[in-house]
């Protein structure tokens, strides 16, 4: 994998996108393609591009005129076509070409060579299964969908060849992805000098290098490039929306990837898409993957959207510089095309990787039935949840809210209720114990458990009644015990504090405690819980049975925020109707994606799996024996690595895993977390793994150098 380049691009200002249609299939065997730029107008490719960021008009849709034959007609289709791309191109903008079949490029690249000529000739990149470089003579159909890179180049009929405007030198042209041709057309192009990326070279090298090396040819020494594509490079299977098919295309993903490393060239001029056939693709599928392929070429990249976050968003985040666009397993791409593995999973939220079919599928088809009713009604999902929950964890009854940190509110308070209406301590007494180094979430009362200033600084009054413990320390517990103690609130691995792993037998030594003075024990396993450390929940590793568990993150698989607080009958029979609640707790929606989110974790042995893989990657990390490494711990597939110090420090690791492909994230400046999807391959681990020695390697020598 080549090193990543984060350099910003030369261009940001917006492009002013005129999309021009011509609804012309005069050149095609089938006419359904001339229907193209009606029906993605009618889909509202206007109003999605903007929505995507782009500043976009549809300008004109052309239509053919009634003429003697369809040579003729098409002929005078590409003038006027030439001359509304020579015009917008002339005022600055940027003309997009929504085909119609491919002789419309006949037209459009004249227009464009025109509009350019006092600067330099035009540079094309032309992508395309077929090489569209017929002559008449040459034609096997005599259609002119197979001759317009040859008209564009001065052969063929005179009526195509003769549109105003200069032809095309062939020096700056290049096609890519040809599959399907016959040899007088490759011959012609090859005689000419236009360089031809045939499909099992793009195959090969892959299509991101193949149009580096295509963008250098179009755009040295040119006025500028255009970029034309015939839409069946694409296999049929990912768009089956074509009128001339031909099969062993790139995939649609494949295509986006590629086309991405040219988005914010300020040298493409004008971009052409063609041969989009709606009447064949009843799910719009294809039309769909135009969208993606011009908001990608021309929307905002990276740089871009990482200044509008910057301008427009408050700055309670300093995120690492990668703009991710796309998820799939235990990998994800951002809008460059470039690919990352995943090692952070959202902190354990997508613990079941990017776009888990059965996910998409739950949400999909419940968003279609029922979302959001409010619990003014009973839904027909969330009973369902709520017993599983409970199966779950060994407990009578659950508590459905949305993040974590409502869940571990909704246990302050079904605790300091119980401490008054079970324990029997006086009104507004009950304390509360939390740990040193403690994550719970972010609302007032929570960060004024926390330890760590920054969270707290300015946020204060704090609500009293907690107290903090050393973690991983019994005898403080039972020390800071009174008999106001309403209950301990503990995660069983602390996660945001740096994977600190208490001293083996804690949490069943904290159980006996809570248990001998009547407090609850409550287990924050918002981040442990659900596989994320080989067992369903963290604190069976111990067999404790708590009081109360928190859960969340991956229980919403990834997808949206469902958590829950689940206890024991007499902790949550202190709530009464009224007394506790959330509009979009417990939603139809929420309810079926996290039971569907359970079954997988079940069905797929996800928690036997972040046991062997966890193991194994531990290991693993263990054996680099870096001497920037002071430690690696954790339990299954949760695990930091702590960093010496005075060698190096996290966020350095995490900028150059990232700038690597990997995805990880920097804690308290000396910790690098590692918390990839369960559903992560073994082979992908291990790949991590080298990614990790590489870059310690690099570090351990630049130091050495240093010293
Ligand atoms: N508890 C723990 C242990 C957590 O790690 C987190 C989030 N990192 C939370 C609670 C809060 O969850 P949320 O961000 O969904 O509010």
């Amino acid at each position: 994998m080549p090193r990543h380049d984060l350099r910003p691009r030369a261009n940001d200002s917006p492009r002013d996108i005129r999309l021009i249609g011509v609804a012309s299939a005069l050149g095609a065997p089938d006419p359904g393609c001339a229907q193209a730029p009606d029906a993605l107008a009618a889909a509202g490719l206007e109003r999605s591009l903007r929505r995507r960021g782009c500043e976009v008009q549809w300008q004109e849709i052309l239509r053919p005129a009634p003429l003697a034959d369809d040579m003729t007609a098409l002929a005078d289709v590409c003038q006027r076509l030439a001359a509304r791309v020579a015009q917008q191109l002339g005022q600055g903008r940027t003309p997009v070409v929504i085909g119609g079949d491919h002789s419309c490029a006949a037209g459009t690249w004249r227009g464009a060579a025109r509009a350019l000529a006092a600067r330099g000739p035009l540079g094309l990149i032309w992508i395309d299964a077929h090489l569209d470089s017929h002559t008449p003579e040459t034609s096997p159909s005599g259609r002119a969908h197979g001759m317009p890179l040859a008209a564009l180049l001065g052969y063929g009929d005179a009526r195509l060849t003769g549109i105003a405007g200069p032809w095309l030198s062939p020096g700056h042209v290049c096609v890519v992805g040809a599959r399907s041709y016959e040899p007088e057309e490759a011959e012609l192009l090859v005689r000419l000098g236009v360089r031809v990326f045939f499909a099992q070279e793009v195959k090969r090298r892959g299509l991101a290098a193949v149009l580096r090396e295509a963008q250098a040819i179009a755009a040295e020494h040119t006025a500028g490039y255009g970029l034309t594509l015939d839409i069946d490079v694409v296999d049929p299977s990912d768009a089956p929306g074509v009128s001339t098919p031909a099969h062993d295309g790139l995939s649609d993903d494949e295509l986006l990837a590629g086309l991405a490393g040219l988005n914010g060239d300020p040298r493409l001029v004008a971009l052409e898409v063609v041969e989009f056939n709606p009447r064949l693709d009843s799910a719009f599928r294809t039309g769909r993957l135009i969208e993606d392929v011009l908001a990608g070429l021309l929307g905002p990249g990276q740089e871009q959207l990482i200044a509008l976050e910057e301008r427009w968003g408050a700055h309670n985040y300093a995120p690492l510089p990668v703009v991710l666009t796309r998820g799939e397993g235990a990998w994800l791409w951002d809008v460059a095309g470039r690919r990352y593995l995943d090692m952070m999973s959202a902190y354990s939220a997508v613990s079941l990787g990017h776009a888990h079919p059965r996910l998409v599928q739950a949400v999909t088809s419940q968003a279609r039935r029922l979302a959001v009713t409010s619990r003014a009604y009973y839904n027909d999902r969330l009973p369902l949840l709520l017993k599983r929950l409970c199966a779950i964890t060994g407990l009578d009854r659950a508590l459905p809210v949305n993040t974590g940190l409502e869940a571990v509110e909704t246990a302050l308070k079904a605790a300091r209720k119980w401490a008054y209406q079970v324990k029997g301590v006086a009104e507004d007494k009950a304390e509360i114990i939390a740990c040193e180094g403690n994550f719970h979430g972010r609302s007032i009362t929570i960060v004024g458990m926390s330890s760590e200033a920054q969270y707290k600084d300015g946020f204060g009054p704090f609500p009293p009644g907690f107290k903090r413990v050393p973690y991983g320390d019994t005898r403080a517990l039972e020390q800071a015990i009174t008999p106001n103690t309403a209950a301990f609130l503990v995660e069983p691995i602390q996660g945001e504090g740096g994977i600190i792993l208490p001293p083996a037998g804690y949490l069943a030594r904290c159980a006996e405690v809570c248990r001998a003075h009547k407090v609850l024990l409550i287990c924050d396993e918002v981040q442990t819980g659900l596989g994320r450390t080989g067992r369903w929940l963290a604190c069976q590793h111990e067999d404790v049975r708590p009081d109360g568990v928190i859960l969340g993150k991956a229980l919403g698989g990834g997808m949206m925020p469902v958590s829950a607080f689940v206890a024991r009958d007499e902790v949550m029979q202190v709530f009464r109707p009224g007394d506790h609640g959330s509009t979009f707790g417990g939603n139809a929606l929420g309810a079926a994606l996290a039971l569907e989110t359970l079954a997988v974790i079940e069905e797929e042995g996800l928690v036997e799996r972040s046991a062997v893989l966890g193991r194994e990657l531990l290991e693993r990390l263990r054996a680099l024996r870096s001497p920037l490494i002071r430690e690696v711990r954790g339990r299954g597939l949760f695990i930091g690595i702590e960093l010496e110090p005075t060698r190096a420090d996290a966020y350095t690791v995490a900028r150059r895993l990232l700038e690597r492909g990997l995805l990880t994230k920097d804690t308290h400046g000396t910790v690098i977390r590692l918390a990839p999807p369960l559903v992560i391959e073994r082979e992908d681990l291990l790949w991590a793994v080298e990614r990790i020695r590489l870059v310690l390697d690099k570090l351990a020598a630049r130091a050495e150098l240093a010293a």
